[in-house]
């Protein structure tokens, strides 16, 4: 295994490397960059082309393996950060801390995911089953070009393990909340507000009314939450707006509470019946729930993570991860990463000594599911 220095030097070109999802160019960079690396290692590396405006997957196999099913690493390499964010989180080691745009979410991990790849190649081992490490360009956005992929592949693996960063301190993520995703659209009827304004038919003052009935929809006992997350509208300051919308993120516990929601919210009526509503979206990705193959996983995972000092717990978290596509079919466990925090913040970082750990974790948990019979 590389010492944490080598480590680190490696990751920085990952983190200078900016990645925003919408920036299909720079994305495919990074994965050049990590193929070529994988290549180094004696890897096989398979490019799946982006469409619709998103960069290129990676898919990684190890040389060695045999026809059995293999196990499947999921990491993305896009972020969430605009370019530029680096200028303002620059990549730099304070402490026992790592700062970068998208360090922790989720770049170490990906890392280490590599790693696991190039440590279990360098004692050319037998009998085991292949490594696949899919890196993908589009997870912050909903997976829209790379969910069927990840399906597929989960489909066929023995078991998948997901590289998002450790939350809470390195618990282990064993369920997560399921995510709804929407664009509301209202059409009111525009009006000079100075000379007609009783004309007209205001789309922002409806969906203000909307926004407070959706947001009080949330219920924290319930593990439910609503959140309007942008919304726009209007022209001018002197007309009644036609036009308004509304970016709306629902999670969801479970399938049952999630479909309740989701029919309530997509039944909202206009209080201004001359306003129209338009509901754009849906289900993105289904609730993870706890079920016998994660189980399984995760207690086969536990002393592993042991002799590298420090315990799994089984939290339930509410990010949608990739790992939503895969559980039903396969055994998936999920926060694998690294531990840091700040994710998808200004100050997103790592903890410099999880990297070695979690890395030695994962190459160990990695290799023991290789050689299941
Ligand atoms: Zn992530």
């Amino acid at each position: 295994m590389l010492d944490t220095a080598r480590m680190l030097d490696d990751l920085r070109v990952w983190v200078e490397h900016e990645t925003p999802t919408q920036d299909a160019e720079r994305v495919t960079a990074l994965s050049r960059h990590v193929e070529a690396q994988a290549m180094a290692v004696g890897a096989k590396a398979h490019r799946i082309a982006g469409r619709d405006g998103y960069g290129d997957h990676l898919l990684c196999e190890s040389a060695w393996g045999d026809e059995r099913a293999p196990v499947l690493i999921l990491c993305h390499i896009d972020t969430v950060h605009p370019i530029g964010e680096i200028e303002k989180n620059p990549f730099r080691v304070e402490g026992d801390y790592a700062y970068g745009p998208g360090i922790y979410d989720m770049k170490g991990g990906a890392y280490i995911a590599l790693r696991a790849l190039a440590d279990i190649a360098r004692d050319e081992p037998t009998g085991l089953r292949r490594l696949q490490v899919l890196y993908t360009s589009d997870e912050e956005l909903g997976s829209p070009t790379s969910r069927r992929l990840i399906s597929e592949l989960g489909a066929a693996a023995h078991a998948v393990l997901v590289v998002e960063p450790a939350r809470d301190g390195g618990k282990i993520v064993t369920a997560r909340r399921g995510v709804a995703r929407y664009i509301v659209r209202f059409r009111g009827r525009p009006s000079h507000s100075g000379s007609r304004h009783e004309a007209g038919r205001s789309a922002i003052k409806e969906m203000a009314r909307q926004i407070l009935d959706w947001e009080a929809m949330t219920d924290y006992a319930q593990n439910l939450s609503v959140n309007v997350g942008i919304v726009e509208g209007g022209t001018a300051f002197n007309v009644v707006p036609e036009h308004a919308a509304a970016y709306v993120d629902i999670r969801v516990p479970d399938p049952a509470i999630g479909d309740a929601a989701l029919r309530r919210f997509e039944a909202s009526r206009s209080y201004d019946p001359d306003v129209e509503i338009a509901f754009d979206g849906g289900l993105n990705r289904p609730p993870f729930a706890v079920n016998t193959g994660t189980e399984a996983l995760f207690e086969l995972a536990q002393p592993i993570a042991q002799g590298h000092g420090f315990r799994l717990e089984g939290v339930h978290t509410g990010g949608g991860s990739d790992g939503n596509f895969t559980f039903e079919r396969t055994p998936t466990l999920d926060g694998l990463g690294v531990d840091g925090a700040g994710a998808h913040t200004g100050w997103e970082h790592l903890r410099v000594s999880s990297l070695v750990e979690r890395s030695g974790f994962l190459t160990d948990l990695t290799q023991t599911l290789l050689a299941d019979a």
